[in-house]
């Protein structure tokens, strides 16, 4: 018999999209979340159209659309003399092409519009502040309304749900590090595009920027090498180093540079990247989202690919017997997250290359036509999810 009850640990994008994605085939859920209240965590986010689709069938595209924005292109650039390399058309050549939106926004505005789907469908229950650490299936089920079926672990890439599925991915640090600078518009040069997302690429580094209208500003990711802070989104950078962090861009345009000197108080992430692994037990316990598959953010699809598990695992244990359903969810799902990882890890080479590489890298981008890169990403954009 399908599942008629799910504790999903977790309410972050995978949590509560997995949440809506069970109501909407009549399934209920308690969400098991550790924080006290939902707070924002990071600033911007893209959301290509394969995550627009899903948040389209979830019911909350259009209370996002009244916040967001849609890009007219994606440019790369040079991180040394600003040029533009080459421009992927976005804005009207996205929907036309992949069917559905490509947009940026803050991610609290995701996650307010997740959860205010979320807390007004009688079939989900959210429990704050309970974290579980080390806890039983059994513990979980003390926490829930309903004894349910499936235990979903959404927490993210530090999980502890993975200690209940045998031979689960694990987490490492991948020697990079994100830094997350918000720039309000007043204070941002000319320089700096209102309309596009912008990937400046540099020997080691790059700095990926676009302007966030539910946030007032630009929000600034720039990616270089780094240490690892241990489990936290939180980790501060004080004042005195943020010299540590211009250095990463010795000799990269003035503008750049300036805007990066911007940061008062830098936040930044550890990157992780999870192993390969299994997805679920076999039986009761599942991972989506960062838990089963957490990736580095050169493509910007970890967030995609949490909304994308949630659709599919929501639809495989509504039309499935359980083992058949977890077994047909990651048998969809993981050759996907494979190769997206793949991807991710090319346009790390890419962006950071130096020497002959980059050479070759800019000598490419500019002979082949923009429409050919646009091609490339059709199998990440125009991915449908449903098993
Ligand atoms: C710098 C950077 C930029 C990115 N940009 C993009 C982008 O542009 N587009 C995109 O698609 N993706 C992007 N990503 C990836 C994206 O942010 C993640 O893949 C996504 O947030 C994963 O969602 P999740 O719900 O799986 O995990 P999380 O968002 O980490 O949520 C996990 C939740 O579980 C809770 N939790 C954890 N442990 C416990 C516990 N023991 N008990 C109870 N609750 C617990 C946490 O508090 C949290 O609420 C980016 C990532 C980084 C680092």
């Amino acid at each position: 018999m399908p599942v008629q009850s799910v504790a999903i640990v977790g309410a972050g994008i995978a949590g509560l999209a997995l949440a809506l994605a069970l109501a909407r085939k009549g399934i209920s859920s308690d969400i098991i979340e550790q924080a006290d209240a939902l707070r924002e965590v990071g600033a911007g986010l893209q959301l290509s159209p394969n995550a627009t689709r899903v948040l389209a069938d979830l019911g909350i595209l259009e209370a996002l659309r009244a916040r967001w924005t849609e890009p007219v292109s994606i440019d790369l650039c040079s991180g040394l003399t600003l040029a533009t390399r080459t421009s992927i058309p976005l804005g009207k050549a996205a929907v036309s092409r992949w069917g559905a939106p490509y947009a940026v926004v803050h991610r609290a505005t995701l996650q307010r519009a997740l959860l205010d789907a979320v807390s007004e469908s009688p079939l989900v229950t959210l429990h704050l502040g309970r974290k579980n650490e080390g806890m039983s299936a059994a513990d979980i089920a003390l926490h829930c309304t309903h004894p349910p079926d499936l235990i979903a672990g959404a927490d993210g890439v530090w999980s502890q749900i993975r200690k209940l599925v045998p031979g689960a991915p694990k987490s490492s640090f991948s020697g990079n590090v994100a830094w997350r600078i918000v720039v309000p518009f007043t204070e941002a040069p000319p320089e700096l595009s209102r309309d596009r997302v912008s990937a400046f690429m540099g020997p080691g580094a790059h700095l990926v920027c676009y302007p966030l209208a539910d946030a007032g500003g630009f929000n600034l990711v720039a990616i270089t090498g780094g240490f690892d802070p241990g489990e936290t989104w939180d980790a501060r950078m004080e004042r005195g180093r943020t010299i540590a962090l211009r250095d990463h861009f010795g000799g990269w345009h003035p503008v750049l540079r300036q805007l990066i000197g911007k940061g008062e108080d830098l936040l930044y992430w550890p990157l992780c990247q999870a192993s390969d692994g299994a997805w679920h037990d076999g039986s009761r316990v599942v991972l989506l989202g960062d838990s089963a598959h957490a990736m580095m953010p050169f493509m910007a699809q970890g967030a995609a690919a949490a909304l994308e598990d949630a659709y599919v695992l929501a639809d495989a244990v509504s039309t499935l017997p359980l083992p058949r359903a977890l077994a047909a969810y990651e048998a969809r799902r993981k050759p996907r997250a494979n190769r997206l990882r793949q991807r991710a890890e090319f346009n790390r080479r890419i962006y950071h290359a130096s020497g002959p590489l980059r050479l070759g890298r800019d000598l490419a981008l500019a002979l082949r036509p923009a429409s050919a890169f646009a091609r490339d990403f059709d199998w990440i954009y125009g991915y449908r999810a449903a098993l």
